[in-house]
């Protein structure tokens, strides 16, 4: 337990804990940035932490998945490097409560733990900015709404981590629930959540891949769709952004686009209307054609996209002949990564292990693997009664 860790690292009790959950990308792959819709789904494993007020005016940090320990003047700080950079996470978000209004009149001790694999597709990094929003929140009594909290995590890891994410990780940390899907509407950076049926498990493969090139790739694809939507001006100049275009509308003036902007678009227009089909098979609770749109959702990368790799093709299609599968398709930004699959409560290790052993057998390696479920929001902790 986080508080008998703080005990051992720090030599006294906390006086607040907090935490927040990782996220997967369930549906609306890179419609953030072109204004349209995207569905995230907070899962049971989290980054907590425990803080206690200092006397002086240093802000210390530790980590249980590390030894050390990396202390600033609360007064005056700026981002770490090297292997002190993983504080610059609650330093971020430090710095934006400070900026919202916090007051802070004295030090703190911050440790973290969590059972969220770093780096793995889960977003971390969110969890672990949201959790320390919440835990500074505590220690020194101010309050925010939930979607501030978001774009308070989102502002520490662009502008002090340096990482131009969007507000899907954030936000999901923030407003994700058991049983509940969040749906973000990224241009006008609304927050909602639709309700999954019991019994809705995930399972996530890693292929450890990572495109060479992901961040050019990442930057190329950004430009197209800007340039799609510049070339679509013409015949519908009301279209603020590609979302608020429907793949109709693409297919009539294709002649203006080309081949691949063309198909850059309608991956995007496509996600856009998934996600609201999506909203409305989960109305019905309906989740054989959810499914069906996640499988969409993963083939519209492959072929239009082009953000998927034959790693990510090979799981999904081995999942595909799993008679306890929903849907399957990459989560996140692609070029690599991971493939998330849902399935009904029957599929089991033995059924993941027959997916790794398929790619096994393509691609001489290990894919690694984990299962999981819906978890709840970003929250401060009770401290267990001494
Ligand atoms: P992701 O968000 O996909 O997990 P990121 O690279 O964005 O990957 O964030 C991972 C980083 O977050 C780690 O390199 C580390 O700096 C920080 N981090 C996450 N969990 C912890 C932890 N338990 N202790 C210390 N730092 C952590
Ligand atoms: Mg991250």
């Amino acid at each position: 337990m986080i508080e008998d860790l703080y005990i051992q690292k720090f030599g006294r009790s906390p006086e607040v804990i907090a935490q927040a959950p990782g996220r997967l990308e369930f549906i609306g792959n890179h419609t953030d940035y072109n204004g349209g819709p995207v569905l995230g789904v907070a899962v049971d494993r989290r980054v907590s932490v425990a803080l206690a007020a200092r006397s002086d005016r240093q802000a210390c940090f530790r980590s249980a998945s590390m030894e050390g320990e990396v202390c600033v003047d609360i007064d005056s700080f700026a981002p770490l490097s090297g292997n002190e950079s993983w504080a610059n996470y609650p330093l971020g978000v430090l710095k934006e409560l400070i900026s919202a209004g916090m007051p802070i009149p004295h030090g703190f001790d911050m440790l973290v733990d969590s059972d969220l694999p770093a780096g793995a597709g889960l977003s971390s990094s969110a969890a672990f900015e949201l959790a320390s929003g919440y835990g500074y929140c505590g220690l020194y009594e101010f309050e925010l709404d939930r979607a501030d909290m978001a774009r308070v995590g989102r502002r520490a890891e662009n502008n002090f981590v340096g990482m131009p994410c969007g507000i899907l990780d954030q936000g999901v940390s923030a407003f994700g629930d058991v049983n509940s899907l969040v749906k973000i509407d990224c241009e006008k950076e609304l927050f909602s959540r639709l309700t999954l049926p019991d019994d809705v498990h995930f399972w996530v493969f890693n292929t450890a891949k990572k495109h060479s090139l992901v961040d050019s790739l990442y930057g190329t694809r950004h430009q197209e769709c800007m340039e799609a939507h510049r070339r679509m001006q013409a015949p519908l100049p009301q279209a603020q952004n590609l979302a608020q275009i429907s793949t109709a509308q693409l297919s009539e003036h294709q002649d203006l686009l080309g081949d691949v902007l063309y198909r850059r678009a309608l991956h995007i227009s496509g996600e856009c209307e998934r996600v609201l089909a999506v909203e409305s098979a989960l109305g019905k609770g309906d989740m054989a054609t959810v499914g069906e749109l996640l499988f969409e959702s993963h083939e519209s990368s492959r072929v239009n996209f082009e953000n998927s790799i034959p790693e990510l093709d090979i799981l999904v299609d081995a999942l595909k002949e799993s008679q306890h599968v929903w849907g399957a398709r990459l989560t996140g930004g692609g070029f690599g990564g991971a493939v998330m699959a849902v399935t009904n409560g029957q599929f089991g290790q033995a059924d993941a292990e027959k997916i790794v052993a398929a790619y096994q057998e393509k691609f001489g390696q290990a894919a690694t693997f984990f299962h999981t479920t819906t978890g709840p929001g970003a929250s401060q902790g009770q401290l267990s009664a001494t």
